[in-house]
């Protein structure tokens, strides 16, 4: 049996991956969260499972398990700028760092490999685009977006000593953004606070012109993107980018969700937040090459599914 430790696996992506895992009867799942911004009710359908557990537990702290462990899966973090930007923030980085810095030294232990999810925030307000996997990046290290970006930077760079000293066997993947069941309604991501207006009757509400960018990833590839990357036998330790690179802007977007809801929302402009990016799309040809992954679900097709996804908790 394999067992595999996946940090935040209770969030949106982490209850995404721990759901496909699981259906490889040849692993054991543990799955750790202090669900301040998952949901234990994301994983119940996955509760009664024998290979499967949930272990209250902040990555903050050093996490003592006295099984062995094959692989490790670094998720923990609060992903939305609403959420990171405020109260958390501190604890944003915190999660970052010594979150990253304790998993590493847990998978140092049991000689397991670790996989950690860093982000296209590493790139910043991107100079260059789409971004490539060589380009550094621009960010603000005393803007509000910095706890998590510089978090998340950071962390890339303990997993890289930890290979260079330790050699530690690292994957590091870059996530652009992803969407799709499981996300939380109200985590002020623009993919759940479009969809949710529109299904609900409220305003659509498109901060600063719409003229901003980003390329949206439905969450059944990126998770595929993530198996790959952890199971690739090329030793292809990244950093490596995992997204759509279908490219659209915000107001294209909010007409698009209005059109597949059939909704009469009315859209509304509202003020850009500081520091927020002007375009995101990632450059994939390194996972096309080394992993020979790409998405494969279309927006049209993804919405339409984390539609019904909403529509059912929402009650509609
Ligand atoms: N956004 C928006 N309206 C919303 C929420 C977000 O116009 O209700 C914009 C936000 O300013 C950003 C983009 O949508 O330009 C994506 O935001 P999100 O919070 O989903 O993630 P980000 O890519 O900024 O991390």
């Amino acid at each position: 049996m394999k067992k595999i430790l996946i940090t935040g696996g209770t969030g949106f992506l982490g209850s995404n991956l721990c759901r496909k895992l699981i259906q490889d009867e040849n692993n054991y799942i543990i799955c750790l969260d202090n669900n301040t911004t998952g949901f234990l009710e994301n994983v119940k359908d996955l509760s009664t499972n024998k290979r499967f557990k949930f272990i209250f537990h902040d990555v903050i702290n050093p996490f003592v398990f006295n099984e062995k462990i094959d692989e490790i899966y670094n998720l923990a973090c609060p992903a939305s700028p609403s959420n990171y930007q405020g109260e958390k923030a501190i604890s944003t980085t915190l999660t970052c760092v010594y979150g990253a810095r304790n998993m590493l030294e847990l998978a140092k232990k049991n000689n397991a490999k670790i996989l950690q999810a860093s982000t296209s925030e590493v790139y910043g307000e991107p100079l260059m685009h789409p971004q490539n996997e060589l380009y550094r990046g621009n960010v603000n290290s005393i803007g509000k977006r910095a706890c998590y970006d510089e978090g998340k930077r950071c962390a890339e760079s303990l997993f890289f000593d930890y290979n260079r000293i330790y050699n530690s066997k690292i994957r590091i993947v870059r996530i652009f953004n992803t969407y799709g069941p499981y996300m939380d309604k109200n985590d002020g991501r623009v993919v759940p606070n479009f969809i949710v207006q529109a299904l609900t009757g409220q305003d659509i509400t498109i901060y600063g012109n719409g003229s901003q960018t980003r390329s949206f990833c439905y969450v059944s590839d990126l998770v595929e993107g993530l198996i790959k990357m952890m199971n690739n036998s090329a030793d292809f330790i990244g950093p490596v980018n995992l997204g759509n690179p279908n490219e659209i802007n915000i107001n294209e977007f909010a007409k698009l969700v209005l059109k597949l809801t059939s909704s009469n929302s009315k859209i509304i402009y509202k003020e850009l937040p500081k520091d927020d990016p002007t375009k995101r799309r990632p450059d994939i040809k390194l996972a096309k090459e080394f992993l020979n992954w790409e998405p494969k679900v279309e927006l049209k097709d993804g919405l339409c599914k984390t539609i019904d996804y909403f529509k059912k908790i929402l009650n509609i």
